[in-house]
């Protein structure tokens, strides 16, 4: 069987792996040479965590993907997943608390919850409002999204860089099946799923010389749900001079031709508020910046699924600026969709028929 994948970021990288570690014979195109900087796939962290308060049924895949991650470690060498913990604050009726709490209830996850006393106590780096509270998840920790696709890709026979795909039409002819992983050019090659791509940026802080608490032992990754900032979230310092905070989604829409590469101080500005009011031993002072793109659906799940014109074409499109921890297993599902015409994993909620009007869901609308 012969496979393309179109686009080698974290999704397209990972499909093109585990084809390959089937014995596929695949063949990667991207338009740039990944690992890059132009799309959604860097910045030397991404957070990985288990207890999904994004849905429940997201647990199941993400215990898969770490178990992929350490594979693809010990196949590569390469150093991927730092554990961490991660902390979800928020008042106790957020969104990121209970959602967490609700996950944890479901599959037994090993959590814990911590008042705004004791997480201040035990984390000298958060600076906790009366009232809030946190949920620790254990399963929890760093991945680096550089190196992770490098080694993907180093597992893929034939990797075709700097090579724009134009259109599906001649790949379908000349492979078996075509997964398209493409990210926020999917509207580029792609219009029957309604995506928005959305500009995210990253800043880095420089560290109080004290701030040794900030460290990956000491500082589990965060998100934060607050009522000036929306949601924010951050990393422990990776270099032990800076250490990277973001705000999830609150960017304006945009595409990667006219995406405002510059980070200014519009930018910079609520977060230096956010780190300065919620943070102890950030010093306010930039030390670097960047710019990334979020491809969104309308309801922030993924989109996983033959194409409704041809069962050769595989779309995965899964963002929504939470999609990294999931690459390998998403990639292993692709791989399912197209070596055997279906999965045993339950990806009912990525149907991409889901956004048509006459779609009747055949599970229940709660969190799990
Ligand atoms: C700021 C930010 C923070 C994030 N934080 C987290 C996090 O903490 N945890 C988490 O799980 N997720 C996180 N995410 C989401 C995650 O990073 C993305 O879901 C993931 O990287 C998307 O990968 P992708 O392969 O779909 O897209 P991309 O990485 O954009 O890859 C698409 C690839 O396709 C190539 N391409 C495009 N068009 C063509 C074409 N026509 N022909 C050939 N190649 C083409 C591009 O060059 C690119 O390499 C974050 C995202 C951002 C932007």
């Amino acid at each position: 069987m012969r496979v393309a994948v179109v686009g080698g970021g974290a999704m397209g990288a990972a499909t093109s792996w585990r084809l390959a570690h089937r014995g596929v014979d695949v063949v990667c195109y991207d338009r740039y040479s990944p690992p890059h900087s132009l799309g959604s796939t860097h910045g030397d962290s991404r957070i990985i965590r288990t207890a999904y308060f994004e849905g429940g049924w997201y647990v199941p895949l993400v215990r898969e993907a770490f178990t992929l991650w350490r594979e693809l470690e010990s196949e590569t060498g390469a150093d991927l997943l730092t554990m961490t913990g991660a902390l979800m604050i928020g008042e106790p009726d957020s969104a990121a608390v209970k959602g967490a709490l609700a996950s944890a209830s479901t599959h037994g996850l090993e959590i814990e919850q911590l008042d705004a006393v004791e997480l201040g106590r035990r984390y000298p780096g958060h600076i906790v409002p009366d009232g809030q509270v946190a949920v620790l998840d254990k399963q929890a920790g760093i991945l680096n999204p550089e190196a992770a696709v490098a080694a993907m890709l180093s597992r893929t026979p034939a990797v075709v860089r700097n090579s724009p795909v134009a259109s599906l039409s001649d790949l379908v002819d000349s492979f078996d099946a075509v997964v398209v992983a493409v990210g926020p050019w999917t509207p580029e090659l792609i219009d029957w799923i309604p995506l928005h791509v959305e500009r995210q940026v990253h800043v880095w802080f420089a560290l109080d010389a004290e701030a040794a608490w900030l460290t990956p032992e000491r500082f589990p990754v965060f998100i934060l749900q607050s009522r000036e900032f929306g949601d924010v979230y951050g990393i422990p310092t990776l270099d032990g001079r800076s250490a990277k905070v973001g705000r999830h989604h609150e960017g304006e829409f945009t595409d990667p031709d006219r995406i405002r590469r510059t980070v200014d101080e519009t930018d910079i500005d609520p977060l230096r508020r956010m780190a300065a009011k919620y943070l102890r031993g950030l010093t306010g002072r930039v030390t670097r910046t960047l710019t990334c793109m979020y491809t969104n659906t309308p309801d922030r799940h993924f989109v996983i699924d033959f194409s409704p014109y041809d069962r050769r074409v595989v779309v995965i499109s899964a963002c929504s600026g939470h999609g990294f921890k999931f690459a390998p297993v998403i990639g292993d599902i692709a791989a399912d969709l197209v070596c055997d015409g279906g999965t045993r994993r339950d990806i009912s909620r990525f149907s991409a028929a889901r956004f048509s009007s006459s779609y009747v869901p055949d599970h229940h609308d709660d969190r799990d």
